[in-house]
Parts: C-alpha cells; sequence; structure tokens
C-alpha cells in the first residue's frame, strides 16, 4: 500500500516515494537540538515523531539514511557558554551526552550521521560565499553577512514556500540579527555574525572577518552535505517552519539553484496538562523530571505516539498513568504468547497435537496496522489495530485455543509491528536459548523414560532460576 504523508510544502496528502532513480533509498533530515539544556518533553515529541517516520519508512521497505545534526554553536548557547564561563565544547558535549542518553531512554533509534555545526564552519563559509557570488547575500558595514530577500525573490525565487508571509510589511534593507524572530518582523537575515564581546572566545576566522555562523545556514551546510542537494524528507516541530525552515530553503536554493527537499513533514506543538508549557506554571518537564516521577521511558514514549503529529497534543500525568496500564496489557498478552510459544521447539509432539485444535480466525494485526500507518501516520487506527487484537488473543488464550505454532507466528506479527512502535517489553522477558535447549534435553529425557536425567536438568533449570510446570499441554517455563 502507497504510504501517504502530509507535504508542508504543497498542504496536501501526497505520495511518498523516494525518485526511482534512487531505488529504495530515502535521505531524511531531522533538525536535532540545540544543545544548551535538557531536552523538554515538547521537543522529545518531535523526536520520537522522527523515530516512527524513520520506522515506518523502514517498515514499507525502504532504506533510510537518517541525519540529525547537533546545534552547538547558537545565540542562547553563547550567552550561557558566557554566564557559565566554561569552554564552548565543555559546555554543549555535557547536554549532547544526554540528549543521546535520553534518545536511548526513549527507544528511539540512533541517527546515521550526527553532524555537529562547529564541525562544518568551511562547509558553512563555502556556502555563504556561493551566496554572496550570486549576488544574494551581502556583507553589511559590521563585517556580518546578510541574505537578502529581494535579490533571492528578485531571481525567481520564491521566499515564503512554508508559511504565507506578507510581502507589504518586508522593508527593503532591514536586518534582523537574532537566530530567532518572527513572521511579523521577517527581514534580511544573518549568514555569519561579525565578532562582538559577548561572543566571548566563541568567533571563526572567516573571510569576512571573525565571527560565527547564524543559526539557519548551519542545517544548509550540513544537511546538503551529507544528504546532497535535493534529498527526500526533512522534518521538524512546526514551531521551526519559520523562520528555520523557510531559511533554510531560501538559503540552500539561492545557492544552488535546485529544489532543496521533496518532503517537509512537521509535528504539531504539545500542550503539558492543558496549557502551554513553562516553567512559571509548574507544566515544564524534561525527561529526567518524568524518569524522577517514576515513569519509563518505555510510557513516555507510549504516550507521545498515542497523538497523531499534526494535532495538538495534551500530554498529561494521567495521561502516563493510563500509558503504564496500556502497556501492562500489552505485556501480559505478550507474555503468555512466549509461554505458549516456546513449548513449539522443544514439545514437537505436544505442537502436532495442538495444531488439531481449532486455532479461530487471528486479526489481521499487520495489515490493519500497515493500512493505518500508509494513512498519513494515522496512529489512532494503529493503536486500535494493536488492541484489538491484544483482546481477541487474550480471549483465544483463555478458551486454551492458541497452539504453540499460532503462538510463534502471533508474536512474529507483534514483533513486525513493535518494529515500529518501540514499546515492547525487553528480551529479558523471553527464555533464553540456553534454557530453552534444557527444555528441549528434558523432554527427550521424559519421552526415554530416562527420569534421573530429566530431574537432573529440572534441578539445573531451578539453579538459574527457571520452574517448569507440566500442564495437560506440555510443560511450561516461569522465573522464580
Ligand atoms: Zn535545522
Amino acid at each position: 500500500m502507497a504510504l501517504k504523508l502530509f507535504n508542508t510544502l504543497t498542504r496536501s496528502l501526497q505520495e511518498f516515494a523516494p525518485p526511482a532513480a534512487n531505488a529504495n533509498k530515502v535521505g531524511m533530515y531531522c533538525c536535532g537540538p540545540t544543545v544548551y539544556d535538557y531536552a523538554h518533553i515538547g521537543n522529545w515529541r518531535t523526536f520520537v515523531f522522527a523515530d516512527l517516520v524513520r520506522r515506518t519508512l523502514e517498515f514499507s521497505g525502504l532504506e533510510v539514511r537518517h541525519v540529525m545534526n547537533i546545534t552547538d554553536v547558537e545565540d542562547k548557547i553563547i550567552k550561557r557558554v558566557q554566564e557559565q564561563t566554561v569552554s564552548l565544547r565543555e559546555f554543549t558535549g555535557r547536554f549532547e551526552t544526554a540528549f543521546f542518553a535520553d534518545m536511548q531512554t526513549l527507544n528511539c533509534l540512533p541517527p546515521h550521521q550526527t553532524p555537529r555545526a562547529t564541525e562544518h564552519i568551511p562547509e558553512i563559509i563555502a556556502l555563504i560565499e556561493k551566496l554572496i557570488a550570486r549576488g544574494i547575500a551581502y556583507r553589511a558595514g559590521d563585517g556580518s553577512v546578510y541574505f537578502s530577500i529581494e535579490k533571492y525573490r528578485g531571481c525567481g525565487c520564491t521566499y515564503g514556500q512554508l508559511q504565507k508571509l506578507n510581502f507589504d510589511e518586508l522593508r527593503v534593507g532591514e536586518r534582523v540579527a537574532a537566530d530567532d524572530y518572527d513572521k511579523e518582523s521577517f527581514a534580511d537575515f544573518a549568514l555569519w555574525k561579525a565578532r562582538v564581546p559577548a561572543d566571548g572566545e566563541v568567533f571563526w576566522p572567516s573571510p569576512w572577518g571573525e565571527g560565527r555562523p547564524g543559526w539557519h545556514i548551519e542545517c544548509s551546510a550540513m544537511s546538503m552535505k551529507a544528504l546532497g542537494e535535493t534529498f527526500d524528507l526533512h522534518l521538524g516541530g512546526e514551531d521551526l517552519k519559520f523562520p528555520h525552515h523557510e531559511d533554510e530553503i531560501a538559503q540552500s536554493e539561492g545557492a544552488t539553484g535546485k529544489p532543496f527537499v521533496r518532503h517537509w513533514l512537521h509535528a504539531a506543538h504539545l500542550l503539558v496538562e492543558g496549557k502551554k508549557m513553562s516553567k512559571s506554571l509548574g507544566n515544564y518537564f524534561t525527561l529526567r523530571d518524568l524518569l524522577e516521577n517514576g515513569f519509563t521511558g518505555r510510557e513516555v514514549r507510549f504516550l507521545l505516539l498515542k497523538a497523531h503529529y499534526r494535532e495538538t497534543f495534551n500530554f498529561t500525568l494521567d495521561g502516563l498513568h493510563s500509558a503504564k496500564a496500556s502497556l501492562a496489557r500489552i505485556d501480559e498478552c505478550v507474555g503468555k504468547l512466549r509461554e505458549v510459544g516456546v513449548q513449539a521447539a522443544a514439545c514437537p509432539s505436544d505442537m502436532l497435537k495442538h495444531e488439531l485444535q481449532p486455532a479461530g480466525a487471528p486479526p489481521l494485526l499487520v495489515a490493519d496496522f500497515s493500512t493505518a500507518l500508509a494513512d498519513d501516520l494515522n496512529v489512532s487506527a494503529a493503536w486500535a489495530a494493536v488492541f484489538e487484537w491484544v483482546l481477541a488473543t487474550n480471549k483465544r488464550l483463555a478458551e486454551n485455543t492458541v497452539t504453540a505454532a499460532a503462538a510463534s507466528a502471533a508474536l512474529a506479527d507483534w514483533e513486525k509491528v513493535d518494529a515500529v512502535l518501540g514499546v515492547g517489553a525487553k528480551a529479558a522477558a523471553e527464555i533464553p536459548a540456553e534454557i530453552a535447549a534444557l527444555l528441549e534435553a528434558r523432554q527427550a529425557a521424559r519421552q526415554a523414560k530416562d527420569f534421573k536425567q530429566s530431574d537432573a536438568i529440572r534441578d539445573e533449570l531451578k539453579a538459574k532460576a527457571w520452574v517448569i510446570e507440566d500442564t495437560p499441554k506440555g510443560p511450561k517455563l516461569k522465573r522464580i
């Protein structure tokens, strides 16, 4: 089934597929963290969303190259470096490490490449030089370099591809030096910022004098270096649409004369307890705050994956408690399937016997799940498919109509789905191969009526913290 995703660039639902010449390879860029603090739960909504997109593309058989930058030089970072009198690298390194640890806690797949802005200064300078050569960027009196919106539009290029802008408000030649600004104050923006005393030791030499890059040009330089001048997919939070992403398009297309990105995806805002997150309202949470309150990364991930990415989502502590209960339902069902399924390897004769029992019609978990995701990542329908499957499977388990082979097949389906969701209980709940082999040896001993040997294996299993319960459906292994 064709995967459809909403493209911010065309404001429409579009089939997502890389060009035929690229076979099934997809280049995907997600704006990464600005490492000046711990990422908050609103940031994590975007990164968990990016992880869902990547896993969905992989689930559809595409080969994804996932690039996420690290913004390690920018206005807010420089301000804090000066306040704390530490080196830039020491300061950003701390938060970068914390970010990757949090990412792992949330079970986000690590991107294939995580370029740092400070390690791409030559590429950034080269890109600015190209824009100057094409007459789209200019050096201001203080040595800073600005992007000229007027010249860019004069070349027939469109500024305002992701966001409608009112050009009556554009005063030609007016400049904005800050990295972040609002839609109403759009103007020529800084590509290179000349060194000022407040920058301290954070500066690099350039053809225009000492200074540092603007935030937007960093992403243009790193994404094109990693994925080429035109690539498939760029995503981020909707707060980055303007000015950051608009400026990325302008800088890249201004320099290369080619379309920058084919498909743009944006995740909506997150509210916490019904309000915009703010420290003064007491509803500001980093992932670490939630872990300290006894929640797990799994529960947070589950909750962040509950809402459609284009809907504003209200994140609540009640929602986290419900997430815990929902995950327990999945764990219980998958745990029972594992118990039944493990007998398949150990007891082929029992398995045969069970195969004769009616298995009933299992719900089409994988088919329903992939249909839901193909519809612009319709997670509500995807979760509905999961929980209908849990319900139906539990019913069949309670009726004892699940054969060992059917349980193994159901587990294989769940693994496929969980390769996208990433919320499954970890392998600790599974029966290790060594233990399964011992169970198999015990069954063989019993069949050979070597009860001394079978008891010895039972004791060995017990020593390894597993007990065998002999049931009419065959032996079951349980952890002590
Ligand atoms: Zn970016």
